[in-house]
């Protein structure tokens, strides 16, 4: 019986792929069940026979799809409990859907409305999945299709909320683990910054950095403005210096003139008590 089932869940997958267009495995992933397909999955112990995810955001804002489908094989019926089974993937899962390889009877197609579960027909020859009952929306908590999509390998970006392929994350990927400790119980979270995110706040942050660059460079040719004018200062001192001097020369220049005259008034003193004296001696001589 379980082999059976196991060969109904690749011929949904399939089905989902090709059909509905959902990414039903994770080729680049090193975990060889991943790379298989999303099959026999889950989270919580809520485990899906297949999951699907597709983006079904805009440009503004990714959103992520999630689709879980139980495959069951041909039973007589497909009861209450069975619905019941589907729907448990809602906790992660935007759309669930029973999917059995015959068709329903009306009254099953009834309890599926009843009990808020989509229906899938597989035509297992053809490997496809006919619509019969679309899934009602369901809105899984963020928290929870975070946790799947990491079970897929996939990682959330904390800042522009895009998936990426945790096998295809270059090394600028950042993965940080925030601790948030209240003195009794440390609070860890698991966060991941993409390569895209972390290179435009590394420019952001680069930009501040050159800003402040600037703001250096400025407060830089300042300082070199005032050391000129410190410079032209220390010369216009060192003039200054040398008028000192100047003052102080031209009064010793004073001083020689000063000397000079005395000189001159002692030598003109002299000179004219030796000529005195000297006519004196002339009129002694010519009284002789
Ligand atoms: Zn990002």
């Amino acid at each position: 019986m379980k082999k059976q089932e196991n060969k109904l869940w690749n011929k949904a997958r399939y089905s989902l792929e090709k059909h509905y267009k959902y990414i039903c495995s994770n080729p680049n992933s090193k975990n060889s069940k991943l790379k298989a397909g999303f099959i026999n999955i889950g989270i919580g112990g809520i485990i899906a026979d297949v999951i699907g995810i597709k983006d079904i955001g805009n440009h503004f804002e990714p959103k992520i799809e999630i689709i879980a489908i139980e495959v069951k094989e041909n039973l007589p019926n497909y009861r209450e409990r069975h619905m019941d089974q589907v729907r448990r993937a809602s906790v992660f899962a935007h759309k669930v859907f029973l999917a059995a390889p015959r068709e329903f009877k009306p009254e099953e197609v009834e309890l599926a409305v009843k009990e808020r579960v989509g229906l899938f027909e597989l035509n297992p020859e053809k490997r496809k999945l006919k619509l019969i009952v679309p899934s009602p929306p369901f809105e899984p908590s963020e928290s929870k299709i975070i946790e799947l999509m990491r079970r897929l390998d996939f990682f959330k970006c904390t800042v522009c909320n895009c998936y990426w392929n945790k096998n295809l994350i270059t090394i600028d990927g950042y993965r940080s683990t925030h601790v948030f400790s209240n003195n009794i119980k440390p609070l860890r979270f698991n966060k991941f910054i993409c390569d895209k995110c972390s290179s435009k706040l590394f420019k952001l942050h680069s930009k501040d950095l050159s800003n402040k660059f600037a703001e250096e460079w400025k407060v830089k040719r300042i300082n070199k403005k005032t050391e000129k004018i410190d410079l032209r200062t220390k010369k216009l001192a060192e003039k200054k210096d040398i008028s000192k001097i100047n003052d102080r020369l031209s009064k010793e220049d004073e001083k020689i003139k000063n000397m000079r005259r005395y000189f001159k008034e002692l030598f003109n003193k002299r000179l004219k008590s030796l000529n005195k004296q000297l006519n004196k001696v002339r009129r002694g001589l010519k009284s002789i």
